[in-house]
């Protein structure tokens, strides 16, 4: 391919994104280009960006105070559920991405998670082959935890709940054995109340090499294919022109629903749907099938106003019960009347959750649908609820005048009227059937993927880490191959 041309184009300056362009860059004779679809904010240091500190203390509140703003969300929503009803899939768009404006928790998998990866077609990802590379995502981001003295009152009546129905304490969410029948501190990425998610971390470091460049406001359309061979890429700039450049690698990281989008319109993807698009198959794969998510589900308690003070941390505790497949934490939603929620969160949703294109054109929304409705009409959340129940009969709760303002309502109804997911779409390019142990697109030369979609089956818990980790990781497969 004539004209500009990188060594490495990645597709997406997000979370897994950001930490593999950082660690490419690290050698100076690779030139590496970012494109990413939203704003990119070069003078971060001296002129930070409001979502750097914002959101209820330590991430959006999931009611809605502090969403995004259109410009930094792709704004998408599901397939409607029976009722019409449609949840909103928020997913950041911009340089960091969802690192940036996530709840920070930074939890890792578990090693029992890689053990599914590895039934689950990942052999090659085993505890002990990642865990190198989560601990050098712990260098970068900082992980803190809150001392009890900070915490919200509804954390603390949180925490004294769980321990009375038996729930053991631990110090360390992030211990390989703190997974069942636990309360304990969450892990949080956020120093000095900054999210230290990969703007300003990955991002921040790599802006300084001179073989390092990020260009906001570029929407990558597809890649360009010549004899089953990446040679680069197509994508419309901040003006809105159409422009080509060439890579001899080209690594997607444009996340759960923005990489699958990237593969199906070059191509790549199941051929059935492409045909109906007049789309040229190249390589027919299950591109956007079997996607996972984390359904979750806020089930209110209210008490005196100030249960439900904001100043303080709204969520630096979390209870996991890993065998009952879910886990649990507070939230702070209305200081004027008393209003929080226990959330409860399931590790597992039905997996057959899809993403497809709606058209050929690279500003359309695909249609996504994670199958929510099967999990509400399900018994997936029955021992959340009624452990919530149980919650809401303990000392720690009545002693504090807190009472559950649906009991008695049943478990359907309010699943329907508001169950959502965590925000945590996973799948869609799974290592095995979309690509394979190194991350290498099958079927096709010099194109990798490394993010979300990558997920053979979900991890139990909040996926941000493991982003991070799948970039560190494959920018060392691409320097053993180089
Ligand atoms: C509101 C919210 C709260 C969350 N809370 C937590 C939490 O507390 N802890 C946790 O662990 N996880 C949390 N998550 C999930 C976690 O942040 C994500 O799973 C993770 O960051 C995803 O990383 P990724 O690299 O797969 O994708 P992303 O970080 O989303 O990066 C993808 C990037 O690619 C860009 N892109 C996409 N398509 C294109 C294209 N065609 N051209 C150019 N660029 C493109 C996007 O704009 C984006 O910047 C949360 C997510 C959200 C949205």
């Amino acid at each position: 391919m004539s004209g500009e041309h990188f060594d490495v184009v990645v597709v997406g300056g997000g979370t897994a994104g950001a930490a593999a362009a950082h660690r490419l860059s690290e050698d100076a004779d690779r030139r590496v280009l970012v494109l990413e679809a939203g704003p990119d904010f070069p003078d971060e240091i001296t002129n930070p960006p409001s979502f750097l500190t914002g959101g209820n203390s330590l991430g959006h509140n999931f009611a809605g105070i502090g969403a995004p703003t259109p410009d930094t969300d792709w704004d998408y929503w599901s397939e409607p559920l029976a009722d019409g009803r449609r949840l909103h899939h928020r997913r950041a768009k911009m340089a960091g991405g969802s690192s940036m404006v996530n709840g920070t928790i930074a939890v890792r998998a578990a090693p029992l998670d890689f053990d599914r990866w590895r039934e689950h077609g990942a052999p090659n990802w085993g505890w002990n082959d990642v865990k190198p590379y989560i601990e050098k995502v712990e260098t970068m981001t900082p992980v803190r935890r809150v001392a009890p003295e900070h915490w919200s009152p509804i954390a603390q009546m949180f925490v004294e709940s769980f321990k009375e129905l038996g729930y053991s304490w631990v110090d360390d969410m992030n211990a390989p054995d703190a997974w069942d029948g636990i309360v304990g501190q969450w892990p949080l990425n956020r120093k000095n109340s900054v999210r230290q998610g990969t703007l300003v971390t990955y991002i921040r470091e790599a802006r300084q090499r001179p073989n390092f460049e990020i260009r906001g406001y570029c929407l990558t359309d597809r890649v360009l294919i010549e004899d089953s061979r990446a040679v680069g890429v197509r994508y419309i700039d901040a003006e809105g022109r159409a422009r080509d450049v060439g890579a001899d690698l080209v690594l997607l990281a444009g996340g759960a629903y923005g990489t699958p989008t990237v593969l199906l319109r070059s191509g790549i993807g199941p051929a059935d749907e492409l045909a109906a698009l007049d789309i040229e198959t190249r390589v027919n794969l299950p591109v956007g099938h079997n996607m996972v998510e984390h359904p979750q589900c806020l089930f209110y308690a209210t008490g005196p106003p100030e249960l439900a003070d904001m100043t303080l941390p709204g969520w630096p505790v979390a209870a996991r019960a890993e065998g009952n497949g879910w886990w649990s934490f507070p939230l702070a939603l209305d200081e004027d009347s008393g209003l929080c929620a226990y959330t409860f969160a399931l590790t597992e949703d039905t997996g057959d959750g899809s993403l497809a294109l709606s058209s050929s054109d690279p500003s359309a929304a695909p249609r996504i649908d994670h199958r929510m409705q099967d999990v509400i009409e399900s018994n997936r959340f029955d021992h959340a609820h009624a452990t919530f129940r149980e919650l809401m009969n303990t000392a720690s709760v009545t002693s504090r005048g807190v009472s559950d303002p649906e009991a008695g309502r049943p478990l359907r109804e309010i699943l329907q009227e508001r169950m959502g997911t965590a925000f945590h779409p996973a799948g869609g390019c799974q290592i095995g059937r979309v690509v394979d142990d190194e991350l290498c697109v099958h079927g096709v030369d010099g194109l990798r993927v490394a993010d979300a979609s990558v997920f053979p089956v979900h991890i139990l818990n909040n996926p941000c880490l493991t982003c991070m980790m799948l970039g560190e990781r494959v920018a060392d497969f691409i320097k053993a191959a180089n």
